[in-house]
């Protein structure tokens, strides 16, 4: 199945001059969303991922059931203020001003494998934060894997010390 024909790209959203990949024509269709979390589950299970991780809202949508399909845990990134036990947090730049990631202080234990999902890779901030996240409680990220990479953009350069899967690329 060609997973690119699924996803519907919006020209000018959310500001004019950027190209919008919108992958919820995939999620809406059983049998690409099912690949797609199969072929992602595929290479968290060879990195012998023992939890995944997402950042909201995009990135729960594959991370859970990439977890559910393998039988380990999912450990939800959520913007500040949304955990309710105590937090670690990482401060990431936006294209204007900052912004909070937050991950519960429990959710790793130290030395456990960690692969993150997400539905896009651009310039690699986001993973970054995550990463960050991960680490500082002792987690190994064991693999990055995203149903979409901006090749263009270079996130992968940044992320040279990972292992990077995407399931399309433009
Ligand atoms: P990065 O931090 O620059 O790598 O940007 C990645 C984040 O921006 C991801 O969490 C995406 O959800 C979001 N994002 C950027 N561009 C797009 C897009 O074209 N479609 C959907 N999400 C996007």
């Amino acid at each position: 199945m060609n997973l690119k024909d699924k996803i519907r790209v919006i020209s000018d959203f959310p500001e004019p001059g950027i190209r919008f990949k919108d992958i919820t024509t995939l999620l809406q269709d059983g049998a690409a969303f099912r690949s797609a979390i199969d072929q992602m589950a595929a290479f968290a299970r060879q990195q012998n991922a023992d939890l995944i991780a997402g950042p909201e809202a995009r990135g729960f949508v594959l991370a859970a059931p990439v977890a559910y399909s393998m039988g380990v845990g999912f450990i939800p990134i959520r913007k500040s203020g949304k955990l309710p036990g105590e937090t670690v947090s990482v401060s990431y730049q936006l294209e204007y001003g900052k912004d909070k990631l937050e991950i519960h202080r429990d959710a790793i234990q130290p030395g456990q494998r960690v692969v993150i999902a997400d539905d896009l890779l651009a310039t690699g901030g986001t993973v970054s934060s995550t990463i960050k996240l991960v680490e500082e409680l002792g987690g190994i990220v064991a693999g990055l894997a995203f149903m979409i990479e901006l090749t263009y953009l270079s996130g992968r350069e940044k992320l040279k010390n990972y292992e990077v899967f995407s399931l399309v690329q433009y």
